[in-house]
């Protein structure tokens, strides 16, 4: 995800399917027009990276020119006007193209067609590297197009948000500011059963480093034969590790709507480590929201679950008391970091499992 002034924007096609699109452009014109002599008019800005790649690959004598038309209005083209119209070749009895790297209404390029009709070409067409079907509303024939797309407010290869975002060279749509969530608490406290809940109801990628370590566990990898010996005694696998394994693990989903951490951050340095993390992402951490249970019954849950699941670290009364403590030295300390940056929520842990969503989500929803 990226910030561009206000608005945020995810992945939506890359340099090479957009290579893909011109090809497809490049193919159609050279099949047509190959003896025409064509003069490409290219209607700038956002027409610039098109128009160098499609010419790029046309084969055959062409000119190229541009007309400037302005934008008023950041994110559609209604109230586009054609500033200026002096176009330094001879149009008259000529084969132009109008190259353009989006319609959508098509407002602009109807308006430009009339206009450029005036000069008596010998014929004029249109090809768009991308086009909105859904709503292009014209009489007017899109004669040449690479790739049709949602009706989405897109950014990058020329296309801009308020001047910033043409020089990508890969396209990006228009999405909600990322939710990112801790979900905090003791073990037992029910995070895992939550976040399940919770990640359908918000749309949100769930990412339980517990879960990642008892995958791991399970296929023999080195990391699960690392984290083992630490997790068997009730003690937290190294910062560097988990750190590392956590941040490939957002990287899995570049276009997430957010993120729910559950079992993570444990310590001051991953928690610092999770900052930077979305903040080179042009995101944060929008709240940590705590399940807060007694701890008796902690130990009684935690128990019960040992029988049901055979988790090793679950079974063992010790072990689990052990797990508490590293909890209150070294994680619980958390709660303070986010309540110094006013992002931390306390939700009453106890109760039925319908009841406890309902808490939460009313914090969810304030995020
Ligand atoms: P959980 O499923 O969250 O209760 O985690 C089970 C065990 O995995 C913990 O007791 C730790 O040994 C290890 N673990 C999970 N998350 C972390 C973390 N963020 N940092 C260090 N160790 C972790």
């Amino acid at each position: 995800m990226i910030k561009i002034h206000d608005l945020y924007f995810k992945p939506f096609l890359t340099a090479t399917q957009i290579s893909d699109a011109v090809d497809n452009l490049a193919y159609q014109v050279n099949r047509d027009l190959a003896d025409k002599k064509p003069v490409f008019v290219g209607i700038l800005n956002g027409s610039y990276m098109v128009m160098a790649d499609l010419t790029r690959k046309f084969k055959h004598d062409c000119e190229v020119a541009f007309l400037r038309a302005s934008s008023y209005e950041g994110t559609s083209s209604t109230g586009e006007l054609v500033e200026s119209l002096n176009v330094d070749v001879d149009l008259t009895g000529r084969t132009v193209v109008i190259v353009e790297d989006i319609v959508d209404t098509g407002l602009t390029v109807d308006m430009l067609s009339r206009k450029l009709l005036k000069h008596n070409p010998a014929a004029l067409h249109i090809a768009t590297l991308f086009l909105k079907p859904d709503v292009y509303n014209r009489e007017l024939k899109i004669d040449y197009v690479g790739l049709n797309i949602e009706n989405k407010f897109v950014v990058g290869y020329g296309m801009d948000y308020d001047n910033l975002g043409r020089n990508l060279p890969e396209l990006y749509v228009q999405t909600q500011r990322m939710k990112n969530i801790v979900l905090f608490g003791p073990p037992g406290a029910g995070k895992g059963t939550q976040a399940e809940r919770l990640k359908e109801k918000y749309g949100l990628v769930h990412i339980s480093t517990g879960d990642v370590f008892r995958y791991n566990i399970k296929n023999g990898t080195e990391l699960g034969t690392l984290a083992k010996s630490f997790m068997d005694k009730g003690n937290l696998v190294p910062d560097e590790v988990t750190i590392k394994m956590l941040s490939a693990e957002v990287e899995k989903t570049p276009d997430a709507a957010g993120f729910i951490f559950d079992g993570f951050p444990r310590t001051d340095a991953q928690a610092k480590a999770l900052d930077e993390l979305l903040a080179s992402k042009d995101t944060e951490i929008a709240g940590m929201v705590a399940l807060e249970v007694d701890d008796e019954v902690l130990v009684k849950r935690l128990l019960e679950r040992g029988k049901a699941s055979g988790r090793a670290d679950d079974a063992n009364e010790g072990v689990i008391r052990d797990r508490i403590s590293v909890y209150y030295k070294q994680t619980a300390p958390l709660k303070d970091y986010y309540a110094a940056q006013d992002k931390y929520h306390g939700v009453d842990g106890v109760g039925g499992l319908d009841e406890i969503t309902d808490r939460l989500s009313v914090e969810f929803d304030k995020l």
